[in-house]
């Protein structure tokens, strides 16, 4: 009736990884009595999949699983199948493209494929800095501080300064370096010059050689295939399911249809500044800062002139963008089948191709991401159609894609995408630790758990696993008071070798 308000004990905002892992946990314990709702039309968050009018398959930029959980990869086999015929299998292949070259990755262990000068500056600088550290009597302050500790002046000044800005869209200064943990490979400065001597390219991923990825419908399958795991009538999607507000004291959220929910628990995946702004916490609000960022996808007709290379980084400013997912190579139906006909859009050199006639294939696939924030502005007004060209961040984009040789002149575009998230990237600032200790317990007191990649604002945890994770562990909590790993010890969890120990619980075993 209207008016009424709706009673659930366990409600939950967003079908992203984290709010599924809730989902999925809760549901699992044998719970009925919840709801997970959701503003977009279907499951997947930030690790969703859009399709082109011409059919080119777009992630929200380039995914690519590095599981630390057993409970993670049994639940993605679950939702999606096991085995060759649903996931392919593929070799991480990266490189960075810096002074007219290719690097492999990582780049400190292969500066001689740098000019002679430059091989010089870098391992100056790493011999300087293996000296430096080993008197050092101070940890550094922040991630500017800890790149040149840890790579020296020449490789952080060539490429860790200039490639960690244009990621993150704010200066390295900024950021602090707790949250580091694995994440960056640090130097074995043995490594690099005997590879600078013997002149050997050493890409050095060691036993996380290979990733896989689904076989249809991009990363998005993957949450659709956990949403479709769960009972259709406690899920709802759509823009009226839009939580616009909470009253913390009575305990109830407030739809875009004006529909009110009240709840026993609240598992918020939504971002943490927007939920304490409408708690009238903008102080706290304000300090955790984000950046923004554009899926910039373009579908080319022809074969695919990159081999084995999945993704690829751009530090220098010939470029908007800092990575480049060779996305075809990842799965053949991520593009449209050969025999499919269709007009080129655009050539690479930006040409307009007015009489273009519509061909068949063979398609290939390239995914771009751009950062953007308070100190990192770009064109916003881009990826609009002017004249048959597209203007602002795709033209430069595709520019971008000519300069680096990613794309020739006269290659046939024939397919173009182009989508903005606001909440990108949680930036680790400085201030953010100071913040979440106090918001999060703020919030608990009326119970209201914010958990996810933004809901709990820690990069260090916000993959697509880690996130999982969080809401699985925070369904736990919630129902019974477990302690929550993954938030509490990020570094525990990214120690793989440790998460076999601890979390021996799986998907399976506790279907039981
Ligand atoms: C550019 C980029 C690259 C990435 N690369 C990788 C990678 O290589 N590997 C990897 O594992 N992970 C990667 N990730 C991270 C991955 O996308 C996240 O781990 C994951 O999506 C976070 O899940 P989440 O549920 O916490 O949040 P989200 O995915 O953001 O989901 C939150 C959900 O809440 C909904 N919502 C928000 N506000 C409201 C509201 N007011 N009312 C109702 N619903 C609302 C949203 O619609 C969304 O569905 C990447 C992310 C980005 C942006």
């Amino acid at each position: 009736m209207p008016g009424d308000i709706e009673k659930v004990g366990v409600l939950i905002i967003g079908a992203g990884p984290t709010g599924l892992g809730a989902a999925t946990r809760v549901n699992q314990h044998g719970h009925k009595d919840w709801l997970i709702i959701d503003q977009a039309d279907d499951a997947g968050g930030l690790a969703c999949t859009d399709t082109t009018p011409e059919g080119f398959l777009f992630d929200m930029g380039g995914h690519v699983i590095f599981s630390h959980y057993q409970y993670f990869d049994e639940l993605i086999d679950a939702a999606v199948g096991s085995g060759p015929d649903f996931w392919n299998t593929l070799e991480r292949v990266s490189y960075v493209w810096i002074k007219d070259r290719w690097v492999a990755y990582p780049f400190q262990n292969n500066v001689s494929a740098l000019p002679k000068e430059d091989q010089i500056k870098c391992l100056i600088g790493l011999a300087d800095a293996k000296v430096a550290n080993a008197v050092a009597q101070t940890k550094p302050k922040n991630f500017d501080e800890w790149i040149e500790r840890v790579m020296g002046a020449g490789i952080a000044d060539m490429f860790m300064r200039p490639y960690n800005f244009k990621v993150w869209a704010v200066p390295p200064k900024k950021m602090q370096c707790e949250w580091l943990g694995e994440r960056v490979a640090t130097v074995d400065i043995t490594r690099a010059i005997s590879n600078v001597i013997n002149n050997k390219e050493d890409a050095g991923w060691g036993p996380n050689a290979v990733f896989r990825f689904p076989l249809e419908g991009g990363t998005g399958a993957i949450w659709k295939g956990v949403a479709k795991l769960l009972p259709k009538e406690n899920q709802r999607y759509g823009p009226k399911n839009q939580v616009t507000g909470i009253d913390k004291d009575a305990q109830v959220v407030t739809l875009q249809d004006g529909k009110k929910i009240q709840y026993d628990a609240l598992i918020s995946t939504l971002p943490l500044d927007i939920m304490m702004t409408w708690l009238g916490q903008k102080k706290q609000a304000d300090v955790l800062t984000h950046s923004s960022s554009h899926i910039i996808g373009i579908g080319i007709r022809g074969q695919c002139p990159h081999g084995l290379k999945c993704w690829l980084y751009f530090p220098e400013d010939d470029c908007p963008f800092y990575r480049t997912t060779v996305f075809s190579h990842y799965a053949k139906k991520n593009c449209p089948a050969d025999d499919v006909k269709m007009r080129t859009v655009c050539l690479g050199d930006g040409s307009e191709t007015p009489d273009s006639k519509e061909e068949s294939g063979p398609y290939w696939s390239l995914m771009f991401e751009v950062s953007e924030s308070y100190c990192k502005p770009v064109n916003r007004e881009s990826g609009k159609f002017a004249g048959g060209t597209w203007d602002g961040l795709v033209k430069e984009t595709i520019q971008g894609a000519l300069n680096t040789k990613l794309i020739s002149g006269s290659d046939q575009i024939v397919s173009i995408y182009h989508r903005r998230l606001e909440h990108g990237y949680p930036t680790p600032s400085v201030e953010r630790d100071g913040v979440l200790v106090d918001a999060l317990p703020f919030l608990r007191q009326y119970n209201i758990w914010s958990r996810g990649r933004f809901g709990s604002y820690k990069y260090e945890v916000g993959n697509q696993d880690h996130s999982l994770m969080l809401g699985v562990e925070c369904a736990d909590n919630v129902l019974f008071g477990a302690k929550e790993l993954t938030l509490n010890h990020p570094n525990i969890v990214n120690a793989k070798k440790n998460m076999e120990l601890l979390y021996s619980k799986t998907f399976h075993a506790s279907h039981n």
